[in-house]
This record gives C-alpha cells, structure tokens and sequence, in this order.
C-alpha cells in the first residue's frame, strides 16, 4: 500500500534529575556538596530524506518516544544526554499538529528538519545550590518531562509535470510509448494503487519528473473513486499535460464520451480544487488519432476551445505517433519557469 498520510504521537525522553551527594575524602571530612545535574531528555526530529518516497514505514507506528536524561552522579558528574530520535520522511512532507490543526512545517528540502519536540532540561545536582551562606545544601531538582505533540503528516509529491487525464484517456500508455523514444524513462518503485512517479532522461542529461495519477473522474474533488488524494499529489507540479481520448469508442464501436465534455470535466474538476492549477503551464494533448473518426472530433475540440492558451497535440500512444515531438515539448514546458510550486 502506498501511504500519504498518517499520524504519529512524539515524545521527547524527560530530563535526568539532579542529585544529592558530598564529597568525603580522607583528609576532607566535609568536602561539601558535589551532587551533579541531570542529563538533558532526547528529542525528536523529523528530516527530509530524497531516499524515502513514501510513509509507509510509519504506518501503525503510533508513537515515537526519545530516551530520557540520565539522572546526574557524584563527584559533580552530570548525566548523559538522552540520544535524540531522528525520523526520515520524504521531501515534500508537510507536518501538521493534528490538535490545532497548525501547520508546523513544510519540509520541502532534502536535509530539512524540524524540531517537533525538544527533550526535558536535565534538573540541578546539590552543588548548584551552594552559597556563602549555605555551604551544604540538601536541595535537589529533578528533570523536566519531555514534550509531547500529536502531528498528521502528509506528502506532496514534487514532480516537474503532472499527467492529468479521465481513466483510460491512455495515461499509461503514452508512458509507455515514451520510453521508446529517445528518453529514458525510471520507475519509481511504488506498490499497487499509487502515482507513479517517473522520469524522462534527455540527450543532454537533463531529467523532468513527471507523475502519472491515476484517472480522475466527475467529482473527483468531492474525494470520488481516488479523488482527493491524488490530485494533491499534482498541485506542486510545475506543468500539466491534460490527456484526452478524441475517439472513446464502445464496444459497437460507437462514440460513448465526448472529448469536449471530458476535457471540460477534467479542467472543472481542477478548479473544484484549487483555481491556481489551471493557470499552470500545460499542455493538451488529444490521444488516439490513428482511430477512425478521430480527424472529426480533433476539428470540434479546436473549434470548441479557441481561446486555450495551452498547445494542442496530436498523438496515438498506441502506434507511438507523436510521441517523440511530444517528450521534446514537455522538456520546454517544465523549463517554462524554474519555481515549484508549494
Ligand atoms: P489510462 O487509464 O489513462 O492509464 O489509460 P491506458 O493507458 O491504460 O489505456 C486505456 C485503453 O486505451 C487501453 O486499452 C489502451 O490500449 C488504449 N489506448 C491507449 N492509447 C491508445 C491509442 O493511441 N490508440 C488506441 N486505439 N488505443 C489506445
Ligand atoms: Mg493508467
């Protein structure tokens, strides 16, 4: 199962308390106070890490605990630091309190971290309570508890163009038929139900990161069939290539959708979700033209949508036609602007 989402309980270890003791020696009868501090309680940090790619490895994890401080020792020996708890979790996680609803951070870097919960402060020994006045102090503090948060975390994953397109348009397909290019296409290894994160690799090294989610359909943004969860993950894309099918045909071979309307419903269903999408760079492409009928509705689709400021490109993923033109015009579109989108 491939995991997006998940909570955890994180504690930080209590500080180590302080202690009583006095220094005796043979020749120093009351050699005073030399009881040490407590060590300081670990804490819990959360890091960005390239390598990770989901949050699998958390799920059912409910709690993250750090060691505690040691308590402190004589001959003014302070306790050993409790050891802090790092968790990795993939860049583009964004670490939400799961009480307040306050978003904590957005680790959108490899090698970010955020604090979540700093450990106990380790307490006073004896000796720290010697004065002038006071030469022998019976006193002692212990260690402060450690911190405790309750966080949601959840992924965004961070691709340079994301294939949009209703099931079936021929998403996979084209992935496919790109790898047949010129471009060398890697597979991310994510499980079953996922976006497939991949790359296209070009002669001059340069690399887009394209996500393949799977079919958004009506309604997807009141979280229908994989809905929601999906399209967060292509709101950090860069660019989008919407991928129409210009001749679905039935079983009889009859037309069952219109392009037009599938087009509308995807570009409705974006906006259902957040507006700003649609004003990112893209791409449409019209699939399957080798099929008959398909000049037809191409016409229709151009006549329909005059004013797009999108590219319209014709293609057969199916007998890879078009598809070399095509990786060269996404290689442009995910250089159109260099920011990411957060
Ligand atoms: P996805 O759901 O968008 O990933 O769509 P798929 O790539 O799984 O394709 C759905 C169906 O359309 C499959 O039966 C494909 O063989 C077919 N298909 C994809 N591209 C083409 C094409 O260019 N021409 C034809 N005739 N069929 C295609
Ligand atoms: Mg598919």
């Amino acid at each position: 199962m491939f995991t997006d989402f998940t909570k955890l309980r994180c504690v930080s270890g209590k500080g180590g308390n302080g202690v009583i003791s006095w220094l005796r020696a043979k020749y120093l009868p009351k050699g005073g106070p030399c009881g040490g501090n407590g060590g300081k309680g670990g804490s819990i940090i959360i890091k960005a890490s390239k390598d990770i790619h989901c949050l699998q490895h958390l799920r059912g994890k409910n709690l993250i605990s750090a060691e505690k401080g040691r308590d402190g020792g004589s001959n003014n020996k302070t306790g050993r630091t409790g050891r802090d708890k790092t968790v990795l979790v993939p860049t583009g996680t964004i670490i939400i309190n799961a009480e307040t609803e306050e978003i904590l951070a957005d680790l959108t870097q490899a090698g970010q971290t955020l604090h979540i919960a700093e450990g106990g402060k380790g307490g006073l020994g004896n000796t720290c309570f010697k004065t002038a006045t006071n030469r022998a102090p019976r006193k002692c503090t212990p260690g402060k508890p450690g911190g405790e948060v309750f966080i949601s975390l959840e992924m965004k994953m961070i691709a340079d163009v994301g294939f949009v397109g209703l099931p079936n348009a021929g998403k996979s397909t084209l992935m496919k038929a790109l790898t047949a290019t010129d471009v060398k296409i890697g597979n991310y290894p994510f499980t079953t139900l996922k976006p497939n994160l991949s790359y296209l690799e070009y002669d001059d090294y340069s690399r887009v990161y394209l996500a393949d989610i799977p079919g958004i359909i009506k309604d997807a943004h009141l979280d229908r069939g994989l809905g929601l969860a999906f399209l967060k993950h292509i709101e950090r894309s860069k660019a989008l290539v919407y991928i129409v099918d210009i001749a679905p045909l039935g079983e009889e071979g009859k037309l069952i959708s219109d392009p037009i309307q599938d087009y509308a419903i995807l570009k409705n269903e974006l906006r259902e979700h957040n507006e700003q999408l649609l004003e990112r760079p893209s791409i449409i492409v019209l699939n399957k033209c080798e099929l008959e009928g398909a000049d037809e509705h191409i016409k229709a689709f151009k006549k329909a949508f005059p004013n797009e400021k999108a590219e319209i490109v014709i293609i057969s993923a199916k007998e890879s036609k078009g598809t070399e033109e095509l990786s060269q015009k996404i290689k442009l579109l995910a250089q159109i602007d260099g920011k990411r989108y957060e």
